[in-house]
């Protein structure tokens, strides 16, 4: 057996200070790009410069016909949802256990997100969102968590089945696959986070992606109005008289964060495989150790490894809460793992139980009474997030880890005696 836990007085296995982990990883092409636009342009109004080679970039990279980059992830969501004709009274079901902005966005379009529980995976549980489903119900978002690929082949088969919208939220999972086909090109549109520690990251920023043109024009018009509207929507189009001030909304990205995001991109390819090696090695570790369970993806899934969720089973560790296992592994120095801090159970958001506070259209909102979610609740209490290193240099710091971790569950008695 290791040496004692370092929380009753042994020696961590980790020795290094943290923060272990920082993204994205800035080299000097990230400089060059950045300083680069900064001497040239500091605001694009339309699609040109390195607006339009972003784009051009990230279409080609999932798949699709258009992409619009956009401030945030979450001006994405607004702009997909609004583009995508999500209005007043309309509902639209998300898994209760993601980041809030995959769903707040609907309320500023006065629709209504009607959560579904998750399974155990933490995805979507397609018989709960059936039951949820009203005459009111225009689409489903499907959210690729942690980077993992939500199952397409049920979720495409249940829309059809229900004749809904598929939409997609894949800020976790930039560059990951289903069945070889890009997450981000099975929806009708999906949205992205370029924020600072997303896959692919340009500080802030974000991007709406589909293969239909008139819901690209929407986009424009919700977010990109002016110069961008007038250039790209065909004069003869009904929608071109409101080129000028589209619906109202200016969401675009900045030069500078398109810069960084378009100088990081040709690398993703080579982060996705550095974080796949190293999603490997800490699960063959790990695999096995009681109180662990390590995620399996099915084999035609190319997650993006946003970060390793690991499932805790105190009931394997003598009932050692999992408050006290991860206090055990700060002690080691292993402190970034963590229970899912801002991803955590919607339900439990002030803003989805009484909205009408902050929003005078929701005063009758009622919200959906929490315990219809105890998946979402009980994934979310039993999830060890981890970092997931991309390189040669985070191997070491990834074996580290596992070895806390395994030191931790040999020592489990220590901790509930
Ligand atoms: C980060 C994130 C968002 C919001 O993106 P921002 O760029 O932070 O606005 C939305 N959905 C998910 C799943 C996210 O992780």
């Amino acid at each position: 057996m290791s040496s004692p836990l370092a929380l009753l007085g042994g020696p961590p296995v980790i020795d290094v200070p943290g923060p272990h982990f920082a993204w994205p990883p800035i080299d000097d092409s990230d400089v060059e790009a950045v300083t680069g636009q900064l001497m040239s342009a500091v605001s694009v109004p339309d699609r040109s410069g390195v607006v339009a080679e972003l784009e051009d970039a990230l279409a080609s990279l999932l798949g699709v016909r258009h992409v619009v980059t956009t401030s945030t992830g979450t001006a994405a969501l607004h702009s997909m949802y609004a583009a995508a004709g999500i209005g007043p009274g309309d509902e639209v079901i998300v898994p209760a256990l993601t980041f809030h902005a995959t769903a707040t966005p609907l309320f500023h379009l006065g629709a209504r997100p009607v959560l579904a529980d998750v399974n155990e995976h933490g995805q979507l549980d397609l018989n709960d969102a059936a039951r949820r489903i009203t005459l009111r119900t225009k689409a489903v978002v499907a959210v690729h968590l942690w980077g993992l690929p939500e199952n397409m082949d049920n979720l495409i088969s249940f829309t059809a089945r229900h004749n809904l919208m598929l939409l997609e939220d894949g800020s976790h999972a930039h560059g990951a696959t289903w069945r070889g086909q890009p997450v981000g090109s099975f929806g009708r549109a999906a949205a992205f986070s370029m924020n600072g520690p997303k896959p692919l990251s340009a500080g802030e920023g974000g991007c709406v992606a589909t293969d239909d043109t008139e819901l690209y024009y929407r986009v424009l018009l919700h977010g990109q109005y002016n110069k961008r509207c007038r250039r790209e929507i065909p004069a003869d189009h009904p929608l071109a008289p409101y080129a000028v001030t589209g619906m109202g909304l200016k969401l675009r990205i900045h030069p500078l964060a398109a810069a960084l995001a378009h100088s990081q991109l040709p690398r993703l390819e080579s982060f996705l495989t550095g974080r796949e090696a190293v999603a490997a090695q800490m699960c063959k570790a790990l695999r096995g150790v009681p109180g662990i369970a390590v995620p399996h993806p099915p084999p035609h899934a190319r997650p993006a490894w946003y970060a390793l969720p690991l499932r805790y089973h105190p009931e394997q560790l003598a009932g050692l809460p999992v408050e006290r296992f991860i206090e055990a592994l700060h002690a080691e120095g292993a402190v970034e793992t963590d229970l899912p801090g801002s991803t955590r159970p919607l339900g439990d958001h002030q803003l989805f139980r009484t909205p009408g506070a902050l929003l005078p259209g929701y005063a009758d909102h009622q919200g959906q009474p929490a315990d219809s979610f105890a998946n979402a609740r009980r994934v979310h209490g039993s999830t060890l997030k981890l970092p997931v290193w991309h390189r040669e240099k985070g191997l070491h710091l990834a074996e580290s880890y596992t070895t806390a971790i395994i030191k931790v569950a040999e020592h489990h008695k220590d901790l509930v005696t």
